[in-house]
Parts: structure tokens; C-alpha cells; sequence
């Protein structure tokens, strides 16, 4: 396509839109939890597509659905009945203990779906979030977004009643509801704030309270779904039933693709709420071969192993005592290295020793790798960043 790797760099430079700062690398193919750039070196990826590749790259089951349903039926729209995506909606209810979902085509599009679901159920306007929330860039979902750095010139923003209280304080939340408020909206985990892990009982806590309030709870997760912290959903670990859940990054294994689930009684009627592309049948069949794969070949569990496995080793190889380390945590392979200054330039060190791990909140290195990556891989990962770390 490029004769060079300067030439792909340089047009993208000129031709696309500089809303993202990326390393020096194209990458061009993957298998399993490994990427090749341009020149075939390899790379084990711990960014993981942001936590969308849980079965990994080119995943044979997943591959071979999307090419069978690719030469059957691509698109059609929602104006017709199509096989795939109930059976996608049937198999979401079954995993997730939600009764009915909406399909969109992104993380985004689920919380602006679950935002207005909020406002047309309780007929009010005022939502809780926490701060150091993430919830997307769209206008809506950035209106439940807290860091200024994404809001930035976009204030004031769409929802004016959105109020933010600490994260991991239900107290607080209590105090914020009042007679305006729809619906709280929280990440069980917070992903983009640096795999920010609230204590136990927390989500439980909130729970009560919207119940006795008579609020909604929507639960955000879009990185936190299908196994990523050892359970098909982080809500399980608490024991949480939210009203309304928003899923998207790891459902369709890399196809984009996006829900918003609800309980019984609370959903749209028609023409309230729709999308074009939202769950077509070329989307649905993949995200359905990759729920299969999540099964099958048991990541769920794996997760949960492989997160321990980490944690295990990342002490013993004494990470966590070098001096610029403050805090590991994670849960499931949803993991942290959180440091005491930025920690760009150990991106790109590991870059050079073979490893993809990316860097959010500024100083904090996160790894959320494909559930397939392998004990080995994770020991490699490991004596790398301990290597660059130090
Ligand atoms: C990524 C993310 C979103 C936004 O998803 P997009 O698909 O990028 O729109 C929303 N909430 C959480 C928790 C996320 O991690």
C-alpha cells in the first residue's frame, strides 16, 4: 500500500485529524496476543485494542463467522427482523441477567442511549457521576465525562444537570440525589482514570440507596464487560443489579459494535430511539462467535487466573518496591502500574523491547491484554517493564 514506513507516517500527519499522538510503529497483522509491524517485528500487546481484543487477534471461530455472514447478509437495517441479532440480544440476557437491549455501534452511542432512556423513564433531567469519570466524547456522554481535559473548550456542556461527587463515596451520592435526579451513572471500575478500584460494598451501598430513592443506577461497562476483571461482568463481584448497563469495546472482539441493556419495563417504544448500523447482522454474528470463543476456551476463569498469576509475579520480581512505583493493582487482567511521575518514556522503552502498553492518566501504565495471552508472554511483559522501570 506505503513504500515506506515514513511515507504512511507522514500522510497521516497530513490527511488525518491529530486527535491522537501515536508511537513510531504501523501495525499490520495480529494472532493471538501478538501484533507485527511494518517491518514483521512482533510485539506482545498489552493495550489489547483498549480492552476490545479479549479472544485475541484473528481468532479462527471469530474470523470464520464474520466471513460466512459477510457473503449471506452484511446489512439490512432495523426496519427487518434479522437472526443474529436476536440471538445476540437472547445471549446478552442469559450473561448479563439484563432483560432488553438496544444496539448502537459504540461505547459512546450505549450511555447516549442510556442517558435518554434515563430522562424518558423518570420524565427528570438531573444525573449523579463520579469524578473521574469517563463515559465517552459524544456531547451527551461527554456531558457525564469529568476530567477537564476531555471537556475542555467543549463547556458548558449538553446536560447542565449532571452533578459529580467522589468516586467510591456513597455517601456522597446520597447527598447529590434530589427530586430532579434520573439516574446515577458509574463505572464499576474506572478505566480511563487509571484502573481506579472502589472498595467492597461500595456499588452495593449505591445500589440501596437509588432503590430507596427511586433512581436509576446505570452501570458503565464498556471496559469492564465480557471477562476483562475476571467475571463476564465486574458487577458480579458486588453482587449488583443495575437498571441500566452499557456495554460495547470487547463485545464484537473488534467490530464495532455497542448495547445498552435495561430491565424489564424500562425501554423504548418505536421511533423513540434507533441507528442505522445499530446490531447488524454482520456485527451481531461476530460478537455472538466471540461470546462463544469467551466459553469455550474458558476466559472468564482465565482472567481471573492469569490477573492473579500477574500480580504473583510482578511482587516477586519486586516491581512494586522500585522507586518509582506507588501502586499495583488490577483485577482480573485489568491492571495497573500506577507511578510517581509520567510514564510516556517506559512506553516507549517497552515499545523497543517488544512490548505494547499504554499509558493513561499520565503516570499510569495500564495493561489490559487479550484474555488468550499466555503465562510466558506475561512473564516477557513483566521482565520488560521491570527492565524499563528500573
Ligand atoms: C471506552 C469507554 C467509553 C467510550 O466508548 P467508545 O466506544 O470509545 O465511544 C465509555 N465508557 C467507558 C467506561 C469506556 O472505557
Amino acid at each position: 500500500m506505503f513504500s515506506s514506513q515514513e511515507e504512511v507516517i507522514e500522510k497521516e500527519k497530513r490527511y488525518i485529524m491529530q486527535t491522537y499522538r501515536r508511537p513510531q510503529i504501523v501495525i499490520e497483522e495480529g494472532k493471538g496476543a501478538i501484533v507485527k509491524d511494518f517491518f514483521g517485528n512482533e510485539y506482545i500487546d498489552c493495550v489489547g485494542g483498549i480492552a476490545v481484543n479479549v479472544v485475541g487477534y484473528s481468532h479462527p471461530t471469530v474470523v470464520k463467522a464474520l466471513k460466512e455472514q459477510a457473503e449471506k447478509l452484511m446489512h439490512v437495517s432495523n426496519l427487518y427482523y434479522t437472526e443474529p441479532q436476536v440471538k445476540l440480544a437472547e445471549t446478552l440476557s442469559l450473561i448479563s441477567g439484563m432483560d432488553k437491549a438496544f444496539f448502537c455501534n459504540s461505547g459512546a452511542e450505549s450511555i447516549e442511549a442510556a442517558l435518554k432512556l434515563a430522562y424518558k423513564t423518570t420524565r427528570k433531567k438531573g444525573f449523579v457521576a463520579a469524578e473521574g469519570s469517563f463515559h465517552g466524547r459524544t456531547l451527551g456522554s461527554l456531558s457525564a465525562t469529568f476530567e477537564p481535559k476531555f471537556r475542555g473548550v467543549f463547556e458548558p456542556l449538553l446536560l447542565s444537570g449532571m452533578k459529580f461527587v467522589r468516586y467510591n463515596d456513597a455517601e456522597a451520592i446520597r447527598n447529590a440525589i434530589d427530586d430532579d435526579t434520573a439516574a446515577v451513572i458509574l463505572e464499576p471500575i474506572q478505566g480511563e482514570t487509571g484502573v481506579i478500584i472502589p472498595s467492597a460494598g461500595y456499588l452495593k451501598e449505591v445500589r440501596e440507596i437509588c432503590t430507596e430513592r427511586n433512581v436509576l443506577l446505570i452501570l458503565d461497562e464498556i471496559q469492564t464487560g465480557f471477562g476483562r476483571t475476571g467475571k463476564w461482568f465486574c458487577k458480579e463481584h458486588e453482587g449488583v443489579e443495575p437498571d441500566i448497563m452499557t456495554i460495547a469495546k470487547a463485545l464484537g472482539a473488534g467490530f464495532p459494535i455497542g448495547a445498552m441493556l435495561a430491565k424489564e419495563g424500562i425501554e423504548f417504544e418505536a421511533g423513540e430511539h434507533g441507528s442505522t448500523f445499530g446490531g447488524s447482522p454482520l456485527a451481531c454474528a461476530t460478537a455472538l462467535a466471540s461470546i462463544k470463543v469467551i466459553e469455550d476456551e474458558g476466559l472468564v476463569a482465565r482472567s481471573r487466573e492469569l490477573g492473579e498469576y500477574f500480580m504473583e509475579e510482578v511482587r516477586s520480581a519486586g516491581t512494586d518496591s522500585k522507586p518509582v512505583v506507588k501502586e499495583i493493582r488490577g483485577k482480573g487482567l485489568m491492571i495497573a502500574i500506577e507511578l510517581t511521575k509520567p510514564c510516556s518514556e517506559i512506553v516507549g522503552a517497552a515499545l523497543k523491547r517488544g512490548c505494547l502498553v499504554n499509558c493513561t492518566a499520565e503516570n499510569v501504565i495500564r495493561l489490559v491484554p487479550p484474555l488468550v495471552i499466555s503465562k510466558e508472554q506475561i512473564d516477557r511483559v513483566i521482565s520488560v517493564l521491570n527492565e524499563v522501570i528500573s
